[in-house]
């Protein structure tokens, strides 16, 4: 078995590895990090968890231990999707050069340019980046790309999925046609093949088997959840989550639950919040520096469960997820295998429970398609015997009270995300660090009444909350009189 020390590395490379504790190469390392040593093109097809963010830094540490950064110009470039995932390769970076003299700028949205500027003036030998911001410090003629020997691109069909690729094209079209590029995604779309064949030369193809479908230590499951009233689905189905998350106990110590709407990843959270769960959202609307300390939170343990959307988790990689729930059933297949692949890292068993509505059953069977495997069904533990356990009253959030406001509107819309995926069929999330966001949650504030060990029967759980209202609605016709509607609230 190939070994990392068979690879030649810098040895100041593999002192740093050594540290880092690997040994041997992952099978995406061993194929890649020779042919990039050669100076090759390289096309990986890899997602994350396999090690792909190594197979590119070793070698590039490697490679530029020679030469000096000049101002401005930086030698070598990674371009990837998200701040986070910048922020990501940016430490690793730091792990595998720390008995090298490199150094490196990370250009994401949500740092000053002063700071950033200030580093690439004194010259870096690594610019990590996201496309947008970029672009935005070339324009601004702070940087020049003439000098990038390297360029990397990461989580390419990420970027197809953002919009970015025609940003990618420039920033390619900006560098040295000599330039050595390292091109990794983790599906081939037809846009990313157009890419590769117009700007890779002659590249070494390193396809590595997706962790989801080889790996058989997620163990997968899924809930078909049916909600007894279509206004009710929303906190019925969060009381499914709470049941699930409750059922796995202590063996749960650091989860990610995904939604595929930002407003759903603000609502979950905050629910979880209130019945008590260690919980916290992670979405492109929120501040940076909320999302870091988020982040921190939950890579520290610190944080119990990370409520997010598919963007904001993009390659995110904390080796000790032990769960992985899909509040919704992704609109694409391929981001069940994703998000799942939090989870089961670094040969650790991991487990994925998804809840799928009627609405998700075409989704649902595509992800199947895709896994090529059944998903084994769960009983929903929200439910005994086919009866509803009662749940404690849920507030409504700010998300859900705007349908609510009109009652002949509320009947209409009943079902707040429709609009949503209407309009954004795979998900509300925009790109991150470059595009002005399309729509802004403000998270609801927390209600004053403390409902966390207030258990009710079902009828009267949601005084004020959207099921007793919608029922107030429908005995009442059309004509309820605002004030009366204020009441049922302020009682
Ligand atoms: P990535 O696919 O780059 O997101 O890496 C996934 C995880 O694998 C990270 O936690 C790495 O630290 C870890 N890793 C990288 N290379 C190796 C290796 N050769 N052996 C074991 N774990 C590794």
């Amino acid at each position: 078995m190939t070994k990392f020390t068979d690879l030649n590395l810098d040895p100041k490379v593999l002192k740093a590895v050594a540290d880092a504790g690997y040994e041997t190469p992952t099978p995406i390392q061993a194929g890649a990090i020779p042919a990039a040593l050669e100076g090759r093109d390289v096309l990986g097809i890899a997602q994350t968890g396999t090690g792909k963010t190594a197979s590119f830094t070793l070698p590039m540490i490697t490679l530029l231990s020679r030469g000096r950064a000049r101002a401005r110009m930086p030698r070598s470039l990674v371009l990837c999707p998200t701040r986070e995932l910048a922020a990501q390769v940016a430490e690793n970076f730091d792990t595998y050069t720390k008995y090298s003299k490199l150094t490196k700028a990370l250009l994401i949205g949500g740092v000053s340019f002063k700071e950033q500027d200030q580093l690439i003036d004194r010259g870096v030998d690594v610019l990590i980046a996201t496309p947008g911001r970029l672009l935005d410090h070339f324009e601004r003629g702070k940087l020049l790309l003439t000098g990038v020997q390297i360029m990397v691109v990461d989580e390419a069909d990420r970027m197809l999925d953002m919009g970015f690729i025609p940003d990618i094209e420039r920033i390619f079209s900006l560098t040295p046609f000599t330039r050595q590029t390292l091109f990794f995604s983790a599906t081939m779309a037809p846009e990313i093949e157009r890419i590769t064949n117009t700007f890779l030369s002659a590249p070494a193809k390193i396809e590595v088997a997706r962790q989801a479908t080889s790996g058989e230590n997620i163990a997968q499951n899924v809930v078909m959840f049916k909600p007894s009233r279509r206004e009710r689905a929303g906190s019925e189905k969060r009381a499914v989550l709470r049941a699930l998350i409750d059922a796995e106990g202590e063996t749960l110590t650091n989860g990610i639950i995904f939604c595929n709407r930002k407003t759903d990843v603000d609502i979950v959270a905050k629910s979880l919040t209130k019945h008590g769960y260690d919980a916290a959202p992670i979405h492109g609307d929120l501040e940076q520096s909320q999302r870091n300390a988020t982040l921190e939170g939950f890579r520290e343990g610190r944080l119990k469960i990370l409520v997010a959307s598919d963007v904001a988790a993009r390659g995110l990689d904390v080796p000790s997820v032990t769960h992985v729930f899909n509040f919704d059933v992704p609109g694409h297949a391929e981001d069940y295998v994703h998000r799942i692949g939090r989870t089961g890292r670094a040969g650790r068993d991991g487990k994925a429970i998804m809840i799928c509505e009627p609405r998700d059953e075409k989704n649902f069977a595509a992800v199947e398609s895709l896994i090529g495997k059944e998903i084994p069904r769960l009983d929903d533990p929200s439910r005994k015997g086919g009866k509803e356990i009662p749940e404690a009253a849920e507030t409504v959030t700010s998300e859900e009270k705007p349908k609510r406001a009109s009652r002949s509107r509320s009947r209409k819309r009943a079902e707040p995300t429709q609009d949503a995926k209407k309009s954004e069929p795979k998900s509300d999330e925009q790109p991150v660090a470059e595009a002005p966001q399309a729509e802004t949650p403000k998270a609801a504030p927390v209600a004053s009444e403390n409902t966390r060990d207030t258990k009710r029967s079902n009828s009267s759980r949601s005084r004020g909350g959207r099921g007793k209202r919608e029922e107030e609605v429908l005995g009442l016709g059309d004509h309820l009189p605002t004030f009366i509607a204020k009441s049922f609230d302020d009682r």
